[in-house]
């Protein structure tokens, strides 16, 4: 049985006495969280801090993005290796902050996916289609073409490890979460897609849904059958909302 995942991706938010309080607040409920796997992912800069805040407890560290090369003269990158140094477990990968707004494409996305796991993290690879392609009905079409990439690059086993996010664009800091149906239709899609290649691995996948997911929604959310927990933008930067998103993960 996949356990749930519940990750918060902070983005450029927080100070070094915000996050402080944050993992305060996080660690003093951390023992009410039932069977959820907890994590979050600060800004690169903080996470040896978070690190050491985190190191008597269970949550797991992620970043927001990563170097697709191992080192070099690419200033102002940072390696999987380096995340690792830090204790990173996780690495967010084609966030659709980073496709649309640094242009990252496909092929780059699935480089970023296959030097993450080179170096022995998990990535969560983020897909999902913006609103104009939900509309026009090729959301399957998008969020194919976006797994592929990494599956033909990597192959189907290396998604085993990893942890993919659907997450429509349309619903990513707008306020506007997909239903519950909406979002199993799509998680379910995915997992039949993998498995068409390999049973066992849709099996193991974890399949995260994110998109404005708050305390009040995301008990229906994470009781979708192929829904194994959120990865959280906004809802993540306040504890006790955070704790309460971990807590309805069944
Ligand atoms: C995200 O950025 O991954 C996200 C899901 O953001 P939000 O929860 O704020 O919509």
């Amino acid at each position: 049985m996949r356990q749930p995942l519940v990750a918060g991706n902070w983005k450029m938010n927080g100070s070094a006495r915000s996050i402080e309080l944050l993992l305060d607040g996080i660690k003093g409920s951390l023992a009410s969280v039932g069977r959820a796997e907890v994590a979050v992912c600060p800004p690169y800069v903080y996470i040896p801090m978070v690190a050491e805040l985190l190191q008597d407890t269970e949550v797991a560290l992620g970043s927001q993005n990563l170097s697709q090369h191992q080192s070099g003269a690419y200033t102002g990158e940072i390696a999987a290796s380096m995340l690792l140094d830090f204790g990173c477990r996780y690495a967010i990968v084609g966030h659709s902050e980073r496709r649309t707004l640094y242009g990252e494409d496909d092929a780059l996305v699935a480089a970023k996916y296959a030097a993450a796991r080179a170096a022995g993290l998990r990535p969560i690879l983020c897909v999902g289609e913006i609103l104009e392609e939900r509309e026009q009905g090729v959301t399957e079409d998008v969020v194919a073409r976006q797994l592929d990439a990494v599956i033909e690059l990597e192959g189907i086993e290396a998604l085993a490890d990893g942890v993919i996010a659907y997450e429509p664009v349309w619903a990513i800091g707008t306020g506007k979460t997909a239903s519950p149906q909406q979002a199993q239709d799509v998680h379910a899609f995915i997992r039949q897609r993998i498995a068409s290649r390999s049973g066992a691995v849709a099996e193991q996948v974890r399949i995260l849904y994110g998109g404005s997911v708050k305390a009040a929604n995301a008990a229906d959310l994470f009781a979708m059958p192929d829904i194994d927990g959120g990865l959280i933008g906004g809802a993540s930067l306040d504890a006790g909302e955070f704790i309460a998103i971990c807590q309805a993960a069944p």
